[in-house]
């Protein structure tokens, strides 16, 4: 006797697989068992309330294309050839008992609120980049509750990372970045959805990975994929928040397409590159927690985005300045959208 377990979205990368096949067992629950054993704690933790061995209410089993809510749950015999299919929590319309109490204290933040909290449920943010801007704006983001969160990058983690790319451990050198960081993502709250991908970043791809996305999120190290993230940003109407560090020095502004300027305006010019550029770990912990705090106000209505003033952090005189950025008229990448 053999049945096929499917695995979508989240459970492919809880087990590092699309299916799976079990012999011999009673019944939805004894399968369950078997999966667990096989894939570990990490598994348990997507199916079950934390702490117990009780469904997750958001977690949809199907045994042939029928709910085992419509069956007799965990209870639903399984014979020969039958076809389990597992999907994740996925963003639903209302909070489960164990988010109401995980988010607890920034639900009760004035002007937050279930309806906030309900809005970063169903957002989907995209992070380019997990290094030093990434690590602490994904971190932040994925604890905060955002619903969906699709990560990218190409790179595989090295040791000169670790002084600042918080999502990397010592273990995982030589791993890639999108691996290493859906891990701990994951096990900082597996109640959101998190999409990585080892990919570059490039012109014929950019619109259809940011593609649905409520913000994007600004964690590369370079200029030209800035402004390739920028451009894409302002074509395709999606709120982008710009970030980027160099030493004890940090920078970032938030560009709303058709709202304000956009990084173009700001700095027209690519700064000179530098092939290896000085930086302490703790400033893009600044700056990727100020991007994350920008997101999060985005998508909850909270507060006054950092729209036409680009702020900057120098840790070396702990000040933070901003000065006022204006939407250039004749700027290739926004000026046809000055209102
Ligand atoms: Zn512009």
């Amino acid at each position: 006797m053999a049945i096929t377990v499917k695995f979508f979205a989240n459970f492919r990368e809880v087990t590092g697989k699309g299916q799976e096949r079990v012999e011999e067992t009673k019944n939805v629950a004894s399968l369950l068992d078997e999966l667990v054993s096989r894939f570990g704690e990490r598994l348990a933790e997507q199916l079950y309330s934390p702490g117990t061995r009780k469904l997750r209410g958001e977690v949809n089993i199907f045994v042939n294309g029928k709910g085992i809510g419509l069956l007799q749950k965990l209870n639903t015999p399984l014979k020969d050839g039958d076809v389990v299919a597992i999907f994740p929590p996925v963003a639903g319309g209302k909070l489960t008992p164990d988010e109401l109490k995980r988010y607890s204290r920034q639900i009760i933040i004035p002007g937050l609120g279930k309806r906030g909290q309900l809005k970063l449920k169903r957002a989907h943010v995209f992070v380019a980049g997990l290094g030093g801007l990434g690590s602490p704006s994904s971190i932040y983001l994925v604890v905060a509750g955002v619903g969906h969160l699709k990560i990218i990058d190409e790179q595989q983690v090295d040791l000169t990372n670790l002084n600042r790319q918080v999502l990397h451990w010592e273990n995982d050198v030589g791993r890639s970045k999108a691996e290493s960081a859906v891990k701990k993502l994951l096990g900082m709250n597996p109640n959101v959805k998190v999409d990585s991908k080892l990919k570059r970043i490039t012109p014929e791809n950019i619109n259809k990975l940011i593609k649905g996305a409520d913000v994007v999120v600004d964690g590369m190290d370079n200029y030209p994929m800035r402004y390739l993230l920028n451009e894409a940003c302002v074509h395709n109407h999606i709120p982008f928040v710009h970030g980027a560090v160099e030493g004890f020095v940090g920078q970032m502004m938030t560009i709303l397409p058709g709202e304000g300027p956009c990084l173009k305006c700001a700095i027209p010019q690519e700064p000179p590159k530098k092939p290896v550029f000085p930086v302490l770990g703790a400033t893009p912990g600044v700056v990727g927690c100020l991007q994350a705090t920008e997101a999060i106000k985005l998508i909850t209505g909270v507060g006054e985005p950092l729209v036409g003033r680009m702020l900057i952090f120098d840790g070396r005189n702990m000040t933070f300045n901003e000065f006022r950025v204006e939407q250039n008229p004749s700027c290739p990448v926004c000026g046809k959208l000055i209102r």
